[in-house]
Parts: C-alpha cells; sequence; structure tokens
C-alpha cells in the first residue's frame, strides 16, 4: 500500500488514529513492529549516503528505526509540533533536552515543583557541569521575571504539577523566557496533547513521559521531545545518536497503539475524577481537595482555558488530622482501607492508583521542606483510572467512614 497519502488538514483526533509511516509492502492495517537492531543495506553506496545522512534511510536501531517514527509522527500530529523525537524514558527526553540546550555558564530556571528526578537533574547532575538553575514558585510570575539572568538559556515548567495540581500559565512563561532570548520547554506529561497542547500556546519544546498518560495503561517506560525540526534534527537527533538514550521500537509500538485511545480515555479519567474530586469536597473527614476542575482550586479559570476545560486524572486530598501523626496515621487507614485500587507510585494508568506523597515521593525531604512544599501527612493522592466511577468512591468512602 506504498504511496497512499493522507491529505491535510485531519483532526487531532483522526491523526491519533492514522500518523504513521506507510504500511509495508504487506498492507497490514495495524501498524507493524520492527523488532530489529540493524537494517539490509541494499549497495555500499546507499549505505555511505545513509550513514551520512540518516534521515535517508535506517542502518541502525541507535540512530532509528520505522516502528519509533511511526509513534514520533503521531506524537508531533497531536501536539502540533513539526516533529517529535522518541526517548527510553521520560527522564531520558529531560536528559536530551538539556544535553542539547545547555553548556557550562549557562543558567535555567524552573519551577520548584517539577517532578523530583527532573529537579535533581537540573540542580545536581548540570550544576556538576557548571549549569546553573533557579528554583522559582510555581505560581508567581514575579520571581520567573526576577530570577532570568543574561546567560539564561531555558525556562522549564511542568503543569499542573504533581501531586498538588498547581497550574502555571503557560502563554505568559513563553513571554517571559522570548524576551530575555531562552526557550520554554513544557512537561506535559499530565495533561497530554489531548488536553494541553503547549506550543498553541507559546512553549518551544514540549516533553513527554510516554509511560504515563500516552500508553496509559502501565505496561511500558517511553518518553519524547516534540519541537520545531530545526532543533529535533539537528540538536536532538545527534544527541540520542550519540548518547543512545533511544526509544526500543518494542515500546515505541505499545505507545502508538496506545495514543489511539488516549482521547477517549482522557476523557473518561477527567470525568471520574471530578466526580470523585466533588464527592471528596463534601465527606467531613476531608480537610480539602487539590483539583484544577472544582471551582474552589486557585488557578481553575486559567486551568479551563489551557487544558481543554478538563481538569486532569489526578486528584490529591488532605484527611483532617490535629497533629501531622494523626493525620498520617488516616492517610494510611483510607489507604489501606481500599479493597480495588491500586497501591503503587505510579500514574497514568486506567487502574486507579493510591499514594502517600510525604513517606514516598517527598520522603526523603526534611518535615520542615515538606511543609514549605505543602506536602502534608494527612496527603492522600489519587490518580483517578477507568473503573466504575461508584465503585472508586466506595473504596475510598471505606476508609473515610471509619477514621478514628
Ligand atoms: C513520570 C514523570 C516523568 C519521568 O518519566 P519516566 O518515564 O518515569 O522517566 C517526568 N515528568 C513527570 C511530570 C512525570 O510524572
Amino acid at each position: 500500500m506504498e504511496g497512499r497519502k493522507l491529505p491535510p488538514g485531519l483532526h487531532r483526533d483522526t491523526l491519533a488514529v492514522r500518523a504513521a509511516i506507510e504500511p509495508s509492502q504487506y498492507g497490514e492495517n495495524s501498524e507493524a513492529l520492527y523488532l530489529t537492531s540493524g537494517f539490509l543495506q541494499p549497495d555500499s553506496e546507499t549505505m555511505a549516503r545513509r550513514f551520512a545522512h540518516p534521515e535517508e534511510g535506517y542502518t541502525y536501531g541507535r540512530t532509528s528505526n520505522p516502528t519509533v517514527t511511526s509513534f514520533e509522527q503521531r506524537l508531533a500530529a497531536m501536539e502540533g509540533t513539526e516533529a517529535a523525537i522518541g526517548a527510553s524514558t521520560g527522564m531520558g527526553a529531560i536528559l536530551m533536552l538539556c544535553m542539547g540546550l545547555l553548556k557550562a555558564g549557562d543558567h535555567v530556571v524552573c519551577s520548584r515543583s517539577v517532578f523530583g528526578s527532573t529537579m535533581n537533574l537540573f540542580g545536581k547532575e548540570f550544576g556538576k557541569f557548571g549549569v546553573q538553575t533557579t528554583f522559582v514558585s510555581q505560581t508567581d510570575l514575579a520571581e520567573w521575571r526576577a530570577a532570568v539572568r543574561p546567560e539564561t538559556k531555558l525556562l522549564f515548567a511542568e503543569t499542573p504539577t504533581n501531586p498538588l495540581t498547581d497550574v502555571c500559565d503557560i502563554r505568559a512563561l513563553a513571554e517571559i523566557a522570548h524576551k530575555a532570548g531562552a526557550l520554554l520547554a513544557v512537561d506535559n506529561c499530565f495533561c497530554s496533547p489531548a488536553l494541553q497542547r503547549p506550543t498553541e500556546l507559546g512553549a518551544d519544546l514540549v516533553i513527554h513521559s510516554g509511560t504515563k498518560y500516552l500508553d496509559g495503561q502501565g505496561r511500558v517506560m517511553a518518553g519524547a521531545l516534540c519541537g520545531p525540526t530545526k532543533l529535533v534534527a539537528d540538536v536532538f537527533g545527534p544527541i540520542v545518536r550519540t548518547a543512545g538514550m533511544t526509544l526500543s521500537p518494542f515500546n515505541a509500538w505499545v505507545v502508538l497503539k496506545g495514543l489511539e485511545t488516549l482521547g477517549i480515555r482522557m476523557q473518561a479519567q477527567c470525568a471520574n475524577a471530578l466526580a470523585v474530586a466533588r464527592w471528596l469536597e463534601g465527606h467531613p473527614a476531608v480537610a480539602r481537595v487539590y483539583y484544577p476542575g472544582l471551582e474552589s482550586h486557585p488557578q481553575h479559570e486559567l486551568a479551563m482555558r489551557q487544558q481543554s476545560g478538563l481538569g486532569g486524572a489526578v486528584v490529591s486530598f488532605d484527611v483532617k488530622g490535629a497533629t501531622p501523626e494523626s493525620a498520617r496515621s488516616s492517610a494510611f487507614h483510607v489507604i489501606d482501607s481500599t479493597q480495588v485500587l491500586s497501591i503503587a507510585t505510579n500514574l497514568g494508568d486506567t487502574k486507579s492508583i493510591i499514594t502517600h506523597p510525604a513517606t514516598t515521593s517527598h520522603g526523603r525531604l526534611t518535615e520542615q521542606q515538606r511543609q514549605a512544599a505543602g506536602i502534608g501527612q494527612g496527603l492522600v493522592r489519587l490518580a483517578v483510572g477507568l473503573e466504575y466511577i461508584d465503585d472508586i468512591k466506595a473504596d475510598l468512602q471505606r476508609g473515610l467512614d471509619t477514621l478514628a
């Protein structure tokens, strides 16, 4: 079926199912999985040309693979960027970003509420190489503006944050970055392109952990960086080929198929999350609910504008407790009373996942640092999946209704 091309102007939802490389001579309707480390070359001339210009043909699995290309084309179509490049994990994509854009003496401004490993990568690992990072408030634009220096090359944000779902203004951050001659990269893991497309709001680059909603069924690790062809092909491509944070073809294939259902999964999981968040807000044992879809969320209006009117699928809540110790034992009671939800630390699965941030993702902070970050001992994070809504509520109710 070579030569059949998609017409221009197709909707994102169509591209989520259709964008890919052409089928092989066998005409497979589901995209093929090319599980091979090397590629046969027709002759020495062609081989030499492909080595000099990797875009002209496949040679070796670290350089590129047709299944990975299909994933990259589909994700770029959904994000609305010119190009995308796969990585082994979400952190691999952020490493690629750093290696591509930063050198000793450069400066980064990053939200203080980003994923913990991202914070370590900028602050600790790249600090070793002479890159300085200033961490600022997720929501205070004046802090971002004040942190910019002549040597600032990159602003990095993630929205909404984990676990407190603080939302930052992508359009405003893009303006600050561009005025400073820097780029804005946004980690779009929590919303996915189904809800939020940062480059439409002015961001230059988009980061994904394919491990989360893109796969959406908790099966594989994957990552990607989306942006203009100029940067993807000329800056990030050579880094993946040299440094080897390559996306495996099997994982690319799993996530490629995951993208086909991303839109409907996100719609359904956001609807479940909103229903749970509303219900939690009315429960007497709950002190506070953090969810951008609720009118009580401090950035509710911004989130609705920026996220296609949806709040995402992560809901956090504080259970009541007179002291940190009693709050923690109440949170543990709620988590341990579940019989359906998964007690685990990841998210972005069709299975709902419940966790206790203060003793897991934020366990290594001091109690003082945790309090500054707003992560109390009574905080419970729920990554809402696709189970029937009344079963999710009943599973939480078991613990909430029997708190001492
Ligand atoms: C999980 C996660 C990452 C890292 O992705 P991996 O695939 O685990 O490497 C980065 N950012 C956010 C927001 C995440 O939730």
